[in-house]
């Protein structure tokens, strides 16, 4: 396939041909289509690289009344996101070997290429997880004793032991439990769904307990010459202590999600417990201190958390309603409705969302176009905002904390290019995701 006169992020025009084995062939001007070559004509629109969400949670196996591998990666495609990378909190946990593979069998429906993370729980057994094409450990909850896979500091430090004698991150979810405001959630917390007080959650799971937690992280790290990637940092302050940990030498990075970039306490009172995560929304302030630090380049990667539930669990009562939202479809299209509105370059938007993930875990075919690299694309009309409607999107609980904000979604991504997503028509494509895991040993 030859794409002709589109614009990359950094403002070029070139055209773009893809080989028959979906690597990007060539970035030049003026390539001629060669006889029988497809040739899809894109000037006027941006070509980006597909986005790698390095923070997904499909459900499966265990949770496939909320989400599946398919509907979670049509979901994936239709946002531009071609690389997911899901977390090891399904059931069973992804802690050793069997379970490792077990869900890869499930993932084999993905539309969009996929990594499998691996847990850490006192059960863990390193050794049959790392015999799989794991390049990384997941979510490792730190002492966070009111997640179920939560663990403490000694555990922590053999999962970073055993991830730096292989060389791969640990991505950590950091809130220390013991600082949580339990008053917060006494007295009336406004009944269930949407009529419930989320503010109640927010001042319940402080900010304070989440920046305590990312520090010790950050020095159980530095300590073991650990790579750590503190998941979802919710505060101005966690994404400064990564960067200065950072700056120091640490082998550290830091994600941000869209929710906490886009929606705050101030601002999302409407949605109840439709708006229960962790961590957990922070101020108005707080918001806007988190996204002029993404502006300026202080953010690493902005991955989603995508954690869906179904509107029957969420309607539950505060205390009850379990913590999570979906967002894998909404990740490129808000941040590009943010650089349509010059508040975001599109370069950074490029680099946190592709060139970033897959640098920090080492997908080298991945995040970029350029020659060499997977034809993992998307095709967009950067000036043609459209209002996010959940019922337009592709996730299975078909809801959204986005509601009504707009974002400049995809007309068309590829993944290794071959197309997975049409917004006109739609492909009707069945799977054709592979393991990335696979990509990193062969390369
Ligand atoms: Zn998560």
């Amino acid at each position: 396939m030859l794409i002709t006169g589109a614009t990359l992020a950094d403002g070029r025009v070139r055209d773009v041909r893809i080989g028959d084995d979906g690597r990007i062939a060539a970035v030049s001007e003026g390539l001629g289509a060669d006889a029988g070559e497809r040739v899809l004509e894109a000037r006027g629109r941006h070509l980006l690289p597909g986005a790698v969400d390095v923070h997904v949670h499909f459900r499966e196996p265990g949770g496939s009344h909320k989400e599946t591998w398919t509907s979670g990666s049509e979901s994936a495609a239709a946002g531009g996101v071609t690389t997911v990378v899901d977390q090891p909190n399904t059931s069973p946990p992804t802690v050793d070997g069997a379970a490792f593979s077990s869900k890869a069998a499930l993932a084999a429906d993905s539309l969009v290429d996929y990594g499998i993370n691996g847990g850490v729980t006192p059960d863990w057994d390193p050794e049959s997880l790392f015999e799989r094409p794991l390049f990384a450990l997941g979510e490792v909850f730190l002492a966070d004793s009111t997640g179920d896979m939560g663990i403490d500091a000694d555990l922590f430090a053999d999962a970073l032991d055993e991830a730096s004698a292989r060389d791969v991150p640990v991505t950590v979810h950091a809130e220390d439990a013991t600082l949580f405001d339990e008053s917060a959630l006494d007295g009336d917390l406004g009944g269930v769904g949407t009529a419930a007080t989320v503010d109640a959650w927010s001042a319940y799971r402080t900010a304070d307990a989440e920046v305590a937690a990312v520090e010790r992280a950050l020095a159980a790290a530095a300590d073991r010459d650990a790579r750590v990637h503190v998941a979802h940092t919710s505060t101005p302050e966690a994404v400064d202590a990564v960067a200065d940990a950072a700056e120091g030498g640490t082998a550290a990075t830091c994600e941000v999600t869209p929710h906490h970039l886009y929606l705050s306490r101030e601002r999302a009172r409407s949605l109840g417990t439709f708006g229960r995560m962790n961590p957990p929304l922070r101020s108005e302030e707080r918001r806007e201190a988190l996204f002029a630090r993404l502006a300026k380049g202080a953010v690493d990667v902005v991955a989603t958390d995508h954690a869906p539930h179904t509107v029957g669990e969420k309607r539950a009562g505060l205390v009850d309603a379990p913590s999570g939202v979906p967002g894998v479809e909404t990740l490129y299209p808000l941040l590009l409705e943010s650089a349509r509105k010059g508040e975001l370059s599109l370069e950074r938007v490029r680099d946190v969302v592709a060139a970033n993930p897959a640098e920090i875990f080492g997908l080298d075919r991945k995040g970029g176009v350029a020659e060499g690299r997977d034809a993992d694309l998307v095709l967009v009309d950067t000036a043609d905002p459209r209002e996010i409607e959940a019922a337009a999107l592709h996730s299975a609980p078909a809801w959204t904390p986005f509601e009504g904000l707009r974002g400049v979604f995809p007309e068309m991504t590829l993944v290794r290019g071959e197309v997975v997503y049409e917004r006109d028509p739609a492909t009707g494509a069945a799977s054709f995701g592979e393991p990335v895991g696979r990509n990193v040993r062969e390369s």
